[in-house]
């Protein structure tokens, strides 16, 4: 929101996902829109705020206006390091297609997606990943 933390996504899908899990709404008071890159190519780390949100995830936000930035997998396997940008970060948002909603029971009745796109629930979620919670997605 600031400008004070810039970052260019290397090898940046074209996917959006969205998560609706507690911590992602909490976090983006919404559900989390995400796109996903090879990794982060960070121009100033010296308001960047990171916070370990689980023992296998972490999430990045702006300490000079508290923006949520983005999440990267930090549990070793073959996941590790996979990073996903907030959507809203992208100073270009066009030309991406919303692909898959996460914790899709977890989304509040108020609102929905448009459009046809995978829709996965919790256990769904768990039966993929294993652990007792959703934090390894989106
Ligand atoms: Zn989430
Ligand atoms: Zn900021």
């Amino acid at each position: 929101m600031c400008g004070a933390v810039r970052f260019t996504a290397v090898g940046m899908r074209t996917e959006i996902t969205a998560c609706h899990c507690d911590m992602c709404r909490r976090w983006s008071s919404g559900p989390f829109f995400a796109v996903g890159c090879e990794r982060l190519e960070l121009e100033d780390e010296d308001v960047l705020g990171v916070i370990s949100s689980s023992s296998w995830a972490e999430r990045g936000f702006c300490r000079s206006c508290g923006s949520s930035l983005f999440y990267r997998i930090t549990a070793p396997g073959k996941l590790q390091g996979a990073t996903t940008v907030s959507l809203g970060t992208l100073d270009d948002q066009g030309g991406l297609t919303l692909v898959k909603e996460w914790f899709i029971d977890k989304r509040p009745e108020a609102y929905a997606l448009a459009g046809e796109h995978e829709c996965v629930t919790e256990a769904q979620v768990f039966a993929m990943y294993g652990g007792d919670s959703g934090e390894l997605a989106p």
